[in-house]
């Protein structure tokens, strides 16, 4: 249930959590959120540094998702250099704020690495909220597809899963 090193829940924690909240969304608050990370270009890190700086900045990473997020929200290392972040009592909105504020914690703050070299990294997010019906690999599914927007559309970026199911749409520009 736990990633070694990052110390933070893996995937099958992850899908168990959802579970759980979906089944009472009718008796709780209904509304959830997930957030899907993945760093951009992080082969180029181990390629240029070594598998170990890129460890080191997995771990800066995690470090990162815990400053930014609030306590009842959970962070998981889903993959390789993928995070799942599931965010109870959330609107569509909020979430998006969340995730653009860890989009750009992580732009504007370097991680040093051995107390010498400065890593800027950058990371592309894909966010959506849960339909009435849906199952945990149904919004998997959904927010896995506007994180693959996100790519496409050029990384380092936010974009939010469409509600039908079948489109991801960019983050409204913040007013
Ligand atoms: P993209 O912007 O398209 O996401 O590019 P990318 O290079 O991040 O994507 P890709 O999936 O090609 O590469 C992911 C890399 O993450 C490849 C793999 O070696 C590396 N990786 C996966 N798990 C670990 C890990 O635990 N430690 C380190 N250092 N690297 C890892
Ligand atoms: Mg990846
Ligand atoms: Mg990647």
């Amino acid at each position: 249930m736990t990633d070694p090193l990052t110390g933070l829940h893996n995937r099958r924690h992850v899908i168990r959590h959802l579970s759980r909240l979906l089944e009472r969304r009718e008796s709780e608050d209904p509304r959830i959120a997930l957030l899907m990370i993945d760093v951009d270009h992080f082969k180029d890190i181990n390629d240029t540094h070594s598998h170990m700086t890129g460890d080191t900045v997995l771990v800066g990473l995690a470090g990162r998702l815990g400053e930014v997020l609030r306590p009842l929200d959970l962070a998981v290392r889903y993959g390789g250099e993928e995070f799942v972040i599931v965010i109870g009592g959330a609107t569509q909105r909020e979430a998006e704020i969340v995730a653009e504020r860890l989009r750009s914690q992580i732009e504007d703050f370097p991680f040093c690495v051995n107390n010498e070299v400065q890593i800027t990294v950058t990371v592309s997010i894909g966010t959506a909220v849960c339909h009435d019906d849906e199952s945990p690999e149904e919004l998997i599914e959904r927010v896995d597809r506007a994180l693959y927007a996100a790519k496409r559309g050029g990384r380092n970026r936010v974009m939010t899963a469409s509600p039908d199911r079948s489109r991801a749409l960019p983050m409204p520009p913040t007013v």
